[in-house]
């Protein structure tokens, strides 16, 4: 059995993350400042002795007694609606946050997976994006907030590797869906399946020819698996290549979910990128990995979700306090 810390526990991916750990047989120490996650996520682990919680900010020192044999830092606001309100988080979250944890697993000898994203690779000129294609950010747009953050995150994670010989790894995570979103984050998914659920049209931003790859989560948990028991430290894309555009996409939606709705046009957000497809053959190579489930398929399990959730939480317009 390892002990393993995993950092942003209560959120979306975190907390799918923690339900693998512990089905594993593992040890789950799961830490959140609850910003943008939810506790309901990981309620269903409290009564385990195989998991703990703290509530903590990982911006501020991050002390754990005992050994740790792996770090996951998934901390982090991760839609553009929140780190566009918590922009200052955000970037703390990635920086310092990160070198907190990079700091803690020096002390405890422990190997470290950060959580990166495609959004290093800004509004992409390359197309699909491959590792070892540099991006192009804008660093000063709102969105920059994030972006510069993970590649921050990056940077300080290879110099521990360089220096320190830390033993790290680096997801690079493309959009990924599922149970567990936050309903009113503003990501396309949650916010298609709240407004076909509460009869409302379908808000598409800009001329919607901008393109996705959605990637379900139980895959994007199975890749970051393999990746933290691998022994490569750089980069690796996760994600689904199957690409769509977004206006195609609210049209799925609205075929899934059988409603009446219409798509209206909203303005496109600044610097949102056009185009976004990961290039997932050294996931192939090297995790002997690739996604398994169609976006037919998870989008049905993630409606059925969205349908479980009380007429009431549906209703609910956000009311985050993220002063
Ligand atoms: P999420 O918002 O559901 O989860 C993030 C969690 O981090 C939340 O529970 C939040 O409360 C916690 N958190 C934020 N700041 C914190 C802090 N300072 N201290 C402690 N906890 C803090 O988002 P998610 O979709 O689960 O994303 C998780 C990670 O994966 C993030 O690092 C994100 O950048 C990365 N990622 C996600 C996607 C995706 O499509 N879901 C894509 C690329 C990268
Ligand atoms: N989007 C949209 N309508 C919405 C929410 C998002 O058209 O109600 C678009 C958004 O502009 C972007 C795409 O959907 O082009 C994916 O947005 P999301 O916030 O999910 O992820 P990201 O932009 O970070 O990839």
């Amino acid at each position: 059995m390892k002990r393993i810390l995993i950092t942003g526990a209560a959120g979306f991916l975190g907390s799918h993350l923690c339900d693998r750990f512990i089905e594993e047989g593992h040890q789950v120490i799961a830490m959140d400042n609850l910003i943008t996650g939810d506790l309901k996520n990981i309620e269903h682990l409290f009564q385990l002795e195989q998991f703990e919680f703290y509530h903590h900010d990982v911006t501020k020192f991050v002390h754990v007694p005992g050994p740790l044999d792996y770090i996951l830092h998934f901390a982090s606001p991760a839609s553009p609606i929140d780190y566009l309100k918590i922009p200052i988080q955000t970037l703390k979250v990635g920086a310092l946050g990160t070198h907190n944890l990079l700091g803690l697993a020096k002390e405890k000898q422990a190997r470290i997976l950060i959580a990166s994203t495609s959004e290093v690779y800004g509004d992409p000129l390359v197309h699909p994006q491959s590792e070892d294609y540099y991006g192009n950010v804008n660093t000063i747009s709102p969105r920059g907030v994030y972006d510069e953050a993970k590649r921050f995150q990056e940077s300080i994670t290879m110099a521990y590797h360089r220096f320190h010989g830390l033993d790290t790894r680096i997801a690079r995570i493309f959009n990924t869906y599922g149970p567990r979103m936050r309903l009113n984050d503003g990501r396309v998914i949650p916010a298609f399946m709240g407004q076909a659920l509460r009869g409302e049209n379908l808000t598409v931003f800009g001329d919607g020819k901008q393109t996705r790859s959605f990637c379900y989560v139980d895959d994007q948990i199975e890749g970051i698996y393999r990746l933290l028991f691998s022994d490569y430290n750089l980069p690796v894309n996760i994600g689904n290549p199957g690409e769509i555009s977004i206006l195609e996409f609210a049209e799925e939606v609205i075929k899934l979910t059988g409603t009446d709705q219409k798509i209206v046009f909203k303005p496109l957000p600044q610097d949102d990128p056009l185009q976004r497809r990961p290039d997932i053959s050294k996931a192939r190579e090297i995790l002997d990995w690739k996604p398994t489930v169609d976006r037919e398929e998870g989008m049905k399990m993630t409606y059925e979700y969205f349908k479980s959730l009380s007429r009431e939480e549906l209703e609910k317009r956000e009311h985050r306090d993220f002063s």
